[in-house]
C-alpha cells in the first residue's frame, strides 16, 4: 500500500504565464477530476516568469496540497519550454499537458486515461469546435494547421494543440530531444508509437486574456513549419526558374519589337512595378533562408531551453539537480 501511494501514476503539467486570475479555479477543477480516479497523481505548475501574482498563488496552493509541485523559471522562456520543463520533472506513468485557462476541460483527461489504459501511448485532444474565440484566431489557426499538414513530411493531425496525454516512454523521449525551437505537438507525431485522439469542445478562456500575442503565435507557427519541412527552401528555386523563363520570353518579344518592327515601347511605370515586385520576392526568399539559418544558429549555441530558479514540493536532492539546470 505504501509503495502504491508513492508510485505516481499521473502527472498533470500546467504551464503558467500571468494566470493569477484563473489559477485557483483551475487547481480546483483539475484536483476534482484527478481525485475521482482514486489513483496517485501530481500536478506540476510551471511558472514561466509571470509578472503578476501567479507565483504567490501557486506557492500558497503548494503549501496546502503536497501533490502540487511548482517550478519557477528565471524569466519568460515560452509555453513550449514550460511544457518541456514540466515533462522533465514529472514522475507519472502517464503525463498530461493542459492549459491553465480551462479552455481544455479537465474532465476530458478521464477519457484520455481510458484510452491510455486500452494501450495507446499518445492520446491527443482534437478540437471539434472552438467556442468564444475571435474569428481571426479560429480562421488563421484553421488555415495554418492545414497548411502545415501539406508542408510537413510527417502526419501532424489538424486542429490539435498541446492538450494531450503521453505515456512515460514518450515523455522521456520528448525530453531527451535536444532541439531548441520546439513545436511539441509536431514532435509527438514524429516520435510515433500507438496514437489516438479524443474530441472535445474548446471553451472560451475562463478568465484573463490570451498570453499568445500575434508575435508569439507567428513564432510558434514558423517553428512548426521549419521543424518539420524544408519545402519552403525550394521556393526561391521554383521562383527563380519561373522568372528566368518569363524573362527569356519577354526579352525576345521586346528585341523583336525593337529590331524588326521599330516599336520601342518603354513604360516606366511598368518597369517600376515589376522591379518592386521582384525585390519583394527576392527579400521573401532571403527571409525564408534566414528563418532556417537563425534556427541553425540557435541550435549551435546549445543554450539550455530554460533556467529554473526555484522549485517547491520537490525534495532537496532533486532541487539541487534542477538548479544546475
Ligand atoms: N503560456 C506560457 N508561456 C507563455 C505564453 C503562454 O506558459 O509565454 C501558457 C499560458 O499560461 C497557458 C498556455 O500557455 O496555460 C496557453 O496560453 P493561452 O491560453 O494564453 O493561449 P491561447 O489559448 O490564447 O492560444
Ligand atoms: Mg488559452
Amino acid at each position: 500500500m505504501v509503495n502504491s501511494m508513492n508510485n505516481i501514476i499521473y502527472s498533470i503539467i500546467v504551464p503558467l504565464y500571468n494566470e493569477a486570475a484563473v489559477l485557483s479555479a483551475t487547481y480546483t477543477r483539475i484536483k476534482e477530476v484527478m481525485d475521482s480516479t482514486k489513483e496517485n497523481y501530481e500536478i506540476i505548475f510551471v511558472n514561466d516568469g509571470s509578472e503578476d501574482n501567479t507565483r504567490n498563488i501557486a506557492e500558497a496552493i503548494c503549501k496546502i496540497d503536497i501533490k502540487i509541485k511548482l517550478l519557477n523559471f528565471s524569466r519568460n522562456f515560452g509555453h513550449q519550454a514550460a511544457i518541456t520543463a514540466g515533462m522533465a520533472h514529472s514522475k507519472g506513468s502517464a503525463v498530461v499537458v493542459i492549459d491553465a485557462d480551462l479552455q481544455d476541460p479537465p474532465e476530458v483527461i478521464l477519457e484520455m486515461i481510458k484510452k491510455w489504459k486500452e494501450g495507446y501511448q499518445v492520446v491527443y485532444g482534437k478540437r471539434a469546435k472552438r467556442e468564444n474565440e475571435t474569428f481571426f484566431k479560429a480562421f488563421t489557426a484553421g488555415i495554418y494547421y492545414r497548411f502545415l499538414s501539406c508542408m510537413a513530411s510527417i502526419d501532424i493531425p489538424v486542429d490539435t494543440g498541446d492538450f494531450r496525454l503521453v505515456d512515460r516512454i514518450v515523455c522521456d523521449i520528448l525530453t531527451a530531444l535536444p532541439e531548441k525551437n520546439r513545436y511539441i505537438r509536431g514532435l509527438v507525431s514524429w516520435v510515433g508509437f500507438k496514437q489516438t485522439s479524443v474530441e472535445y469542445i474548446r471553451k472560451g478562456r475562463f478568465a484573463g486574456e490570451s498570453k499568445y500575442p500575434l508575435r508569439k503565435m507567428i513564432k510558434l507557427a514558423l517553428d512548426g513549419i521549419t521543424s518539420f519541412s524544408t519545402k519552403p527552401l525550394m521556393f526561391p528555386c521554383y521562383l527563380g526558374t519561373i522568372l528566368f523563363f518569363i524573362g527569356m520570353i519577354s526579352s525576345t518579344v521586346i528585341a523583336v519589337n525593337n529590331l524588326f518592327l521599330g516599336n520601342p515601347a518603354v513604360n516606366l511605370n511598368l518597369i517600376l512595378s515589376i522591379t518592386i515586385l521582384l525585390f519583394g520576392l527576392l527579400f521573401c526568399s532571403i527571409g525564408i533562408m534566414g528563418q532556417y539559418l537563425g534556427r541553425v544558429f540557435d541550435e549551435s549555441k546549445d543554450r539550455p531551453l530554460y533556467i529554473l530558479n526555484e522549485s517547491t514540493n520537490y525534495n532537496t536532492k532533486e532541487k539541487n539537480k534542477e538548479l544546475s539546470i
